[in-house]
């Protein structure tokens, strides 16, 4: 279904202006139009029966008070129950077809969206929160379902109702639909008065909702830091206050809706009155009959009806562009980092990186975040990035599957320009191994799998035994199939990390970066977490953003920055003998190290035994 809906066709710029993207909006119900056929269909039917019946009504009661006959009373209920069964049978055509194509238009609206949300670069992220784009997903989707769908259908059937009445109503008596439609222009005004009212609270409100949601958001998924602080209440309040907001512009959204929608009937409701005062003139003067005023009246219901309904669904269309907006300006968002349109795959590299004189920053208000970086990398070696918290290391590693483009220079892999090279097979070749793995929802083997969706399951076991994840996967309840992630096991921190570098280990990429985890493992986890990482990282260009002393001992290279800059580079003994920024780091640890015992012993250990209850530190060894 989703593949009918190719984005090119969808994808038409959004005018600025206040108008309604029709062509785009009324592009989701082609792949549907059989059904939206039918459902017309089936409309015009219940249409039709709803017209016929106040002439039918007429009809009765002038030739059952003329004929005072039983049989002709019988046979004209008998056609009224045919006549409401046709009409019933049309409303559930119409109804059922409907309901299928609006969750459908919602499954296709849902898949664009996402689809286009996954394929954003990471600025989009950078700038939009998680819980907002969710409520777009499912509110704003929602609102745009039912103007497609309901709000369509309906204003077809009101407007029927209302054009078809007026109209027989003025086969019949002229004079009188004259009289009805001098209420147009008092109709017209009550809605240009308050579509733009509408309109506003509307997005104020969808708005409101997305706010409350990412509140919730932050709140549900950092629950841990909440319950430590005990900072229940503190978000639950924090959660009502942001959608008290959204409530109370929903309160005067609906305070607007109801004031347009009753003012509407109240000036439909007028047409019965002036029916039944102009028609009564004339039943009194014998123009007309009784069993003719008496159809008129119910024509009038219907009008004041049909008038109801298009006022709900003018309001209804006023509330929704907003959503229908921002659900454009979504799938209208084009990936800041996109593919060149002459970009070559990038062939098996051997892990040569270079940056040349880079420079970049997130935000062009914020200033540069690295500046003038220019570092070669060999294939094969192992580089240790050290800086302050902050100097740009993790920004310096994103550049290299490309996360983000520099603001100048450029970055090459093998002597490629990345700008130049498609992003599927520059990715394919760069392993990354964060600090805090993620794990998905799914089995344990599921997961590694999504290093290399091919792997066999023997290559899956093959990359778990390499990572020393195999033996600790064997005592999980279900081996490999044991579901971890978010509804799943939890595993420790070293068991993630063994569990990401097996996926590493899968993808088998040229270079690699790795984010060494800060936080330090209990000692045989994390034995077996270097050890992993070792051959992980043998025979492959790796880029370390290193916390420990170790790694950087181990590494060729120490890349030392600071301030978006490098400062020096050199190894750990070069630069220590340098006595710059990096022997002042490396002290400054030791120095932290060193006096902390004597400020935390009567805090922490009442005892005074710091010593014997001291975590490992990293730089200590
Ligand atoms: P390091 O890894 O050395 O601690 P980072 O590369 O994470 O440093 O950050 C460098 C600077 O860039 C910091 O000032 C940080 O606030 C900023 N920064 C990092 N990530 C983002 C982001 N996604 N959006 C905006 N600024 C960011």
């Amino acid at each position: 279904m989703p593949e009918q809906l190719s984005l090119q066709t969808l994808v038409e710029p959004v005018r600025q202006s206040r108008q309604v993207p029709w062509r785009r909006l009324l592009g989701y119900l082609r792949p549907h139009r059989w059904r939206m056929i039918v459902a017309v269909l089936g409309l015009a039917v219940s249409s039709a029966a709803t017209l016929v019946f106040p002439l039918f009504v007429g009809q009765t009661i002038a030739d059952v008070l003329e004929q005072g006959s039983y049989a002709t009373l019988n046979r004209f209920a008998l056609l009224m129950v045919g006549l409401f069964l046709a009409m019933a049978l049309g409303a559930f055509v119409q109804g059922y077809a409907l309901g299928v194509a609006g969750e459908r238009i919602v499954y296709d609206l849902r898949t664009s969206l996402y689809e286009r949300l996954v394929t954003l670069s990471l600025d989009f992220y950078d700038r939009h929160r998680v819980g907002e784009l969710l409520s777009r997903l499912s509110n704003d989707v929602t609102l745009v379902r039912n103007l497609l769908t309901t709000s369509l259908t309906s204003t077809l059937s009101s407007a029927i109702s209302l054009v078809g009445s007026v109209a027989i109503v003025f086969t019949l008596n002229p004079s009188l639909t004259l009289f009805i439609l001098l209420l147009m222009p008092a109709l017209i005004a009550v809605a240009v008065l308050f579509g733009r009212p509408l309109e506003r609270l509307s997005a104020r409100v969808q708005d409101e909702l997305a706010d409350a949601t990412v509140t919730a958001e932050e709140g549900l998924s950092g629950v841990r830091i909440v319950k430590s602080f005990g900072r229940e209440g503190y978000e639950a309040e924090r959660y009502r206050r942001s959608l008290g907001r959204a409530l109370s512009s929903a309160v005067r959204l609906t305070a607007a809706r109801a004031g347009f929608g009753s003012l509407m009937l109240f000036l439909g409701f007028g047409a019965i009155a002036a029916i039944l005062w102009y028609g009564g003139r004339q039943v009194i003067a014998g123009r007309m009959t009784v069993a003719m005023i008496t159809s008129f009246i119910i024509y009038g219901i219907l009008i004041a009806s049909g008038l109801g309904g298009l006022a709900g669904l003018y309001g209804e269309l006023r509330s929704a562009l907003g959503a229908v907006r921002r659900v454009f300006e979504i799938l209208d968002t084009r990936p800041t980092v996109a593919e060149a349109p002459d970009a070559v795959p990038l062939p098996p590299v051997r892990g040569h990186i270079a940056f040349e004189d880079v420079s970049f920053g997130y935000d062009p208000a914020a200033g540069p975040v690295l500046r003038h970086i220019s570092l070669e990398i060999r294939p094969g070696e192992v580089v240790a990035l050290v800086g302050p918290s902050g100097a740009g290391k993790s920004t310096l590693c994103s550049l290299i599957p490309r996360f983000y483009d520099p603001d100048q220079g450029r970055v090459c892999v093998d002597g490629y320009d990345l700008r130049r090279v498609t992003l599927e097979s520059l990715r394919r070749q760069v392993g990354l191994v964060p600090q805090e793995t993620l794990l998905f929802g799914g089995t344990v083997r599921e997961n590694i799998r999504y290093g290399r969706l091919d792997a066999s399951d023997e290559e899956i076991v093959a990359a778990a035994r390499a990572a020393y994840a195999h033996d600790f996967i064997l005592a999980l309840p279900q081996g490999y199939d044991t579901v971890v992630g978010e509804r799943g096991m939890k595993l420790s921190g070293g068991q993630r990390q063994r569990i990401a570098i097996a996926r590493a280990l899968l993808k088998d990429p040229a270079i690699l970066l790795l984010d060494e985890a800060t936080s330090s493992l209990d000692n045989e986890s994390e034995r077996y977490v270097q050890a992993a990482l070792e051959r992980l990282m043998a025979g492959r260009t790796t880029v370390i953003i290193a916390h420990r002393l170790s790694t950087i001992q181990a590494a060729h290279r120490v890349v030392v920055m600071d301030h978006g800059r490098i400062v020096e580079v050199g190894t750990h003994a070069e630069l220590l003998a340098r006595d710059g920024l990096y022997a002042k780091l490396y002290l400054m640890q030791f120095a932290e190290d060193g006096a902390r015992p004597a400020r935390q012993v009567v805090d922490v250990w009442p005892d005074g035994d710091w010593a014997a209850g001291r975590p490992e530190r990293p730089w200590d060894q």
